[in-house]
């Protein structure tokens, strides 16, 4: 049978889509995107993508690797009739390595100009001492393949930024020193500078589970508290497979932390959360927030409708900050935060005695000295809500709060039964106004920090609106 030249060239650019499925799934995993696949007699032997970083290998490139796993399932080092596909120009490595395996044919997709060793930087297939006769074709799927590689340093190099973006001379940065060994929280940290709403300020952010999950959970922390608190619940949801978020607002956790207190506003915050969901072009999101947490949730959907999907308010809801601020020996919260370590650490220990001495000292970690603790400071006074502004929440208008929870989608709100009265009044009324469905489930034996003392619940909840 004879095969034509339209016949080999189809079958040539299937062979490279598996490559450039491997190299997709280097660049999942933080590699430079190659892949390579090795083909004899119409059969798949191997599929490999680089690996370099994680398996501390110099040598782990896409093209050893398979020539490994097809010489060990041949139980020979020659493939003679095999045909190798790689997404990008093979290295002098890996083409060294290629003739020794005696294959018939090596087939490309980039060249690469810096180190390719198949005609670009130089040809050792070009030598007939040391080759006898391998073919060697590039430019296979080129377009794809580069534009892949250029996404990944792109990234890269953006990522790079912000990790490196310089400090504000009016802010702080709590050093690094401070958060190692918290326990359950060894999430890889990634940080968010270069949008304009973040005024040069860096934010940290959790991001953990596959970047295509959908919908993703983006959590929000409150007032006391940063990304830490949802330790539990950012493990439990990257197991269920789902992509899951949590920033540190700015003067929180791991972000940036500016010394005027000025710069906390309602307002401010919710534009900087915005711009970093459109930055990272977060689809189908759900939002869980608690305490002020909630609150800021409640104002994001209104600036971009179509990225929401449903949101689980714990223990907030609009126009709940009063309750929140209000001292209330019941629920344990002990009013308005001084802006100090030690107010925070008592307000902590009395709220939720249960905390272990070590997650007090993570709770407690991102705030070491009065310099690190200007938000906190913000937070208890009541400028805070002067921002709000009315169409941004519409307090009593319930007019202007169907097109926030509209755009919200399905709403559900958790209550401690311990939290303030005057605060599961407000969540009581605020979801009975907007007539829309939000439903408001008390939780038994839990007071302000629902994220910690009622997981399950929040978990069983949240995957109710997944
Ligand atoms: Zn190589």
């Amino acid at each position: 049978m004879s095969v034509h030249a339209g016949d080999a060239q189809a079958g040539d650019q299937a062979y490279m889509r598996l490559a450039l499925e491997q190299a997709e799934r280097a660049r999942a995993q933080g590699e430079v995107p190659v892949g390579a696949v090795l083909v004899r007699a119409g059969k798949v032997l191997a599929v490999g993508h680089n690996q370099p970083v994680q398996s501390c290998d110099p040598s782990a490139h896409a093209e050893i690797l398979v020539l490994r796993a097809a010489a060990r399932q041949r139980n020979s080092y020659r493939i003679d009739g095999g045909t190798l596909y790689v997404t990008l120009e093979p290295c002098a490595m890996c083409c060294g390595a290629l003739l020794h395996a005696r294959l018939d044919r090596v087939v490309f997709a980039a060249a690469d100009p810096k180190t390719g060793a198949a005609g670009s930087v130089l040809n050792l297939f070009d030598y007939p001492q040391l080759n006898h006769r391998t073919q060697v074709q590039g430019g296979v799927l080129a377009a794809e393949a580069s534009q892949l590689l250029r996404d990944f340093f792109a990234e890269r190099r953006t990522a790079h930024k912000s990790v490196h973006q310089p400090l504000r001379d009016d802010a702080l940065r709590t050093p690094e020193a401070c958060f190692a060994d918290l326990p359950d929280y060894g999430f890889a940290p990634n940080y968010c500078s270069d949008v304009p709403a973040l005024d040069g300020l860096r934010m940290h952010y959790v991001d953990v589970g596959p970047s295509a999950a959908q919908p993703c959970v983006v959590c929000l922390h409150g007032d006391a508290d940063w990304s830490y608190t949802y330790r539990h619940l950012i493990a439990r949801w990257q197991r269920a497979g789902l992509r899951v978020l949590a920033p540190d607002l700015i003067g929180f956790g791991r972000s940036d932390k500016p010394k005027r207190a000025a710069l906390h506003t309602l307002d401010w915050h919710r534009q900087a959360l915005h711009a970093w969901i459109e930055r990272l072009d977060l689809q189908r999101v759900l939002l869980v927030g608690q305490g002020w947490g909630a609150e800021i949730a409640c104002g994001l959907p209104a600036l971009a409708a179509q990225r929401y999907v449903g949101m689980l308010l714990l223990n907030g809801a609009p126009d709940a900050g009063p309750h929140l601020r209000a001292a209330d020996p019941a629920s344990g919260r002990a009013g308005a935060l001084q802006k100090t370590r030690e107010s925070l650490a008592a307000m902590l220990q009395h709220a939720f005695p249960e905390l272990q001495p070590r997650e007090l000292a993570a709770y407690l970690a991102p705030f070491p000295d009065a310099g690190h603790c200007a938000a906190l400071g913000a937070w208890s006074a009541q400028a805070i809500e002067a921002s709000t502004g009315p169409q941004a929440l519409g307090a009593e208008q319930s007019a202007a709060q169907v097109p926030l929870v509209q755009g919200a989608g399905k709403t559900v709100l958790l209550a401690g039964a311990r939290a303030p009265q005057g605060l599961r009044a407000r969540m009581q009324s605020w979801a009975q106004q907007t007539r829309l469905g939000a439903e408001l489930h008390l939780v038994a034996d839990a007071g302000m920090w629902l994220s910690e003392q009622a997981a399950s619940r929040v978990d069983q909840v949240l995957m109710g609106l997944v």
